[in-house]
């Protein structure tokens, strides 16, 4: 099933993402997370991709194809193109379509120090381009950005390369992690006006340590409300404190989220069903009030 035909009316989809586990660990430990997730009936699990785009690392088809086939929960399994030419996303699309995978999360990804870029894909609208060329079946998704991508000029220049990437085909976007609302909702404004009338779904990112946060601030750039960082402040060093904060943070986030209509929340649950389930139980009744 495309990932785009589960929005509907009076409805707000509710996905988590997860990442395989990292080389040093079994591929193991990402089945018992998935255990304990499905039972919180997502509408899809999305699985990262590695920035290389290593041809040899299957995981993220692995776990992409587990999701829809063993738990049948619909998958969306992420690509990146930087490091790839078209021979190889040749490949992993045969793989994505082997293990029973349909939907694509369709990404630039970054440059990575290991693994050179490669000039076939300069960008994501080119990599949704050539996927939709090779095999127009599969559904295909768009990352977006509240705030503006870390290396765009400006919020008009980014909407409109997100208008390129919609044009290209994709038929649904995840947001960026945010922790201040208004930024994601002038976001969607602009990209209506803009004429991007694609499904839209909110990246939450409930912070459950401080370390988290400053990594990943300095990666993606979102802005810290006060509210937020004498939170983070007032609670530092006290691990259950700040877990229980920062979850009491997304919860309330995706309440005001929800009230105003949002689409769709996405939650990058960090591989920790724990927060996860605390969060789905929370708010399980809105989804389809
Ligand atoms: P693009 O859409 O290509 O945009 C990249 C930059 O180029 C932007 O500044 C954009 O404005 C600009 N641009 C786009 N098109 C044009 C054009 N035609 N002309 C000029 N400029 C243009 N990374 C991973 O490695 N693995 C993952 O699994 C992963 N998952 C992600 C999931 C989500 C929901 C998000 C939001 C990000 C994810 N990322 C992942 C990070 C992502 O790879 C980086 O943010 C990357 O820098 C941009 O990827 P993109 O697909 O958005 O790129």
């Amino acid at each position: 099933m495309k990932i785009s035909s589960l929005f509907k009316p009076g409805k707000t989809v509710l996905s988590f993402e997860v990442f395989p586990p990292k080389k040093t660990s079994s591929i193991d430990t990402i089945y018992s997370t998935l255990d304990e997730l499905k039972d919180l009936s997502p509408d899809f699990i999305s699985v990262t991709y590695g920035a290389g785009g290593n041809l040899a690392d299957n995981s993220t088809c692995e776990i992409a194809s587990i999701i829809k086939n063993k738990y049948h929960i619909e998958s969306l399994a992420h690509l990146t193109c930087v490091s790839c030419g078209k021979e190889d996303i040749r490949e992993i699309l045969k793989r994505f379509k082997e293990n029973g995978i349909e939907n694509i999360l369709a990404l630039r990804g970054d440059e990575n120090p290991d693994r050179p870029a490669k000039t076939d894909f300069r960008y994501a609208s080119e990599l949704i381009t050539f996927i939709k060329n090779e095999d127009p079946s599969f559904g295909i998704s768009g990352a977006c950005y509240p705030e503006g991508h870390i290396a765009s000029d400006s919020l008009v220049e980014d909407i409109k390369n997100l208008r390129k990437k919609v044009d290209a085909g994709a038929e649904h976007l995840v947001s960026q992690l945010f922790f201040d609302n208004s930024a994601f909702y002038s976001f969607v404004e602009r990209a209506r006006i803009a004429g991007i009338e694609t499904p839209i779904e909110a990246g939450i990112m409930p912070v459950v340590n401080k370390s988290q946060i400053e990594r990943m601030v300095s990666l993606c750039g979102a802005s810290l409300p006060s509210k937020f960082t004498r939170m983070m402040s007032r609670y530092d060093g006290k691990p259950e404190a700040i877990r229980d904060a920062g979850i009491a943070y997304a919860v309330d986030q995706i309440v005001d989220l929800i009230s105003n209509g949002v689409q769709g929340i996405h939650l990058y649950t960090m591989n920790n069903p724990y927060v996860a389930r605390r969060i789905t139980e929370s708010i399980r009744s809105m989804l389809n009030a």
